[in-house]
């Protein structure tokens, strides 16, 4: 398996989750060289072949396709793998459930197993302390620093008004946090109000975010999980490839 075709996938994967919808996009660092990373051109995630995969240098210029038009925010990736050797999967999202936390002050909070990375920490991106212009866009490589500067060492950062960032040692758990991310906000949503104001919800303690959160950031953990979203996302693109194919004359 390529590469380039795992990340085909995990466009499919983030866009069959709701994680992205026209908009989103998911790089993975190059393993031939870690100053490149490969990325799709401008496109809805859905959409993206092998083909549309271009590969660009940290200061997110492109190398080999000069024409293609590419995402704005772009630098997004480029400054994160700047400032996190460790990272070597980058997700922007617009993910639905997850922007209510970036514009209040109430916290996203580790609320079950699979989202147990939640209780590493998820700080949040206001983009006017970085800049003044009024836009959410991060089309500049200060505002991409600005972000990986503030996501830190940490799993994921929300951005508010717009959406998240979510980066991982993998691209299979960069993927895995993004869905699980968007699930566990609409359920801490949920249980919060389940138990109305004066109600408490209880989520996991450091104890057990440090037990599960550690364990589930080996590569067997989400075996199952991969295997099973990865064998949806190729159907899909088996049915498309066919529904192209020119049929043959009886
Ligand atoms: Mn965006």
């Amino acid at each position: 398996m390529s590469q380039i075709e795992d990340l085909v996938l995990a466009y499919r994967i983030l866009a069959a989750h709701g994680v992205v919808d026209a908009y989103g996009h998911v790089s993975v660092r190059s393993e031939r060289d870690p100053y490149r990373y490969l990325l799709a051109r401008a496109m809805a995630p859905e959409l993206v072949t092998a083909d549309d995969i271009c590969e660009f240098d940290l200061d997110s210029n492109v190398i080999h396709d000069p024409g293609a038009s590419l995402y704005l925010e772009r630098y997004i990736h480029g400054e994160i793998y700047k400032s996190r050797p460790d990272v070597h999967a980058v997700v922007h999202n617009h993910s639905p459930s997850v922007i209510p936390f970036g514009v209040t002050t109430v916290p996203l909070k580790p609320l079950f197993n699979t989202g147990a990375f939640i209780g590493e920490g998820i700080p949040t991106y206001e983009i006017r302390d970085f800049q003044e212009s009024g836009d959410l866009i991060i089309k500049t490589p200060h505002l991409g620093a600005s972000l990986a500067k503030v996501l830190g060492p940490k799993p994921a950062a929300l951005m508010r008004g717009h959406g998240s960032v979510v980066v991982g040692p993998s691209l299979m758990l960069a993927v895995v946090r993004s869905v699980y991310l968007e699930l566990s906000a609409k359920l801490q949503m949920q249980a919060m109000l389940i138990a109305g104001p004066g109600g408490q919800v209880v989520y996991l303690d450091d104890k057990e975010v440090a037990a599960t959160s550690g364990r589930q950031s080996s590569a067997g953990t989400w075996k199952r999980t991969w295997d099973l979203w990865c064998a949806k996302a190729r159907a899909q693109i088996a049915a498309e490839q066919a529904a192209r194919r020119p049929r043959r004359r009886k």
